[in-house]
């Protein structure tokens, strides 16, 4: 049913937007700033797969334990403070951002979101958040596939495997060739792993606009999706330009 928020300013009604591609394209960060650009919320899915990996880890649960690790993320009720910018993952009262990039979750995650019960668990957690925060950009690998099919814009970030780890290397100040070779083999097996597993696998929607970012730094990936969000839903110009719009 529409609010009468809605009613009254129709830019106030669902509008979620999802972005989804392998590691290494951007997501997150294109996601943050298109999310600030259009005055909407950003969910980042990627840092619950990694808060159940974290939760796998520090039970020591085996990490093919599906029911198990389900189960940790339901008793531990890991959810966003959206009271933070960026919202801060918590589990309990604990907050857990600043594990999440850590080298063992980074390779615990990708066997862990490949377990049908955890996957189950955490789309229906998003869609929960999709409906306490119904203005949304939401990133990860099926955001638009299964857990937003009727999303109002979809994009998929792709870029080629040299360029992804060109960039990981990059955030992270490392410069060595062998290391960068490393952070590749890497990238290129957890994407493998997201490819290829039974449930919510990493895809394009058909319904996708695919945006190759090997050419274009990431405020020139930015302007291209708010050109494509402008055109699908030309009500977003109106948050932008309240004024002009009600005149
Ligand atoms: O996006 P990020 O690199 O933080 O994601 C970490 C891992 O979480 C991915 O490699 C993938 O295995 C998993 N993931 C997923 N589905 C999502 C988001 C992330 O399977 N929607």
């Amino acid at each position: 049913m529409m609010t009468r928020t809605a009613r009254r300013n129709p830019a106030a009604a669902r509008t979620i937007i999802t972005i989804d591609g392998p590691a290494g394209t951007g997501k997150s960060s294109v996601g943050r700033t298109l999310a600030v650009r259009l005055g909407l919320d950003f969910l980042d899915t990627g840092a619950m797969y990694r808060a159940a990996a974290l939760l796998a880890l520090e039970n020591n649960n085996s990490l093919d334990d599906a029911d198990g690790i389900a189960q940790l993320v339901r008793e531990a009720d890991i959810r966003f403070n959206w009271h933070e910018d960026p919202p801060t993952l918590l589990a309990g009262d604990r907050a857990l951002t600043s594990r999440l990039r850590d080298a063992d979750v980074a390779k615990a995650v990708s066997p862990v979101a490949g377990l049908a019960a955890v996957r189950r668990e955490l789309v229906a957690r998003q869609r929960r958040i999709g409906e306490a925060h119904p203005r949304l950009v939401s990133e990860g690998r099926d955001q638009g596939s299964v857990v937003f099919p009727d999303a109002c814009v979809k994009f998929y970030l792709d870029a080629s495997a040299s360029v992804r780890a060109c960039r990981r290397a990059e955030q992270i100040g490392e410069f060595d060739p062998a290391a960068i070779a490393c952070i590749q083999t890497e990238l290129v097996e957890r994407d493998r792993r997201d490819e290829t597993r039974a449930v919510g696998p990493l895809r394009c929607p058909t319904d996708a606009v695919r945006v190759d970012t090997d050419q274009y730094d990431q405020q020139q990936v930015v302007e291209h999706l708010v050109e494509v969000a402008f055109d699908r839903v030309p009500v977003l110009r109106d948050v932008l330009h309240p004024v002009a719009a009600g005149a």
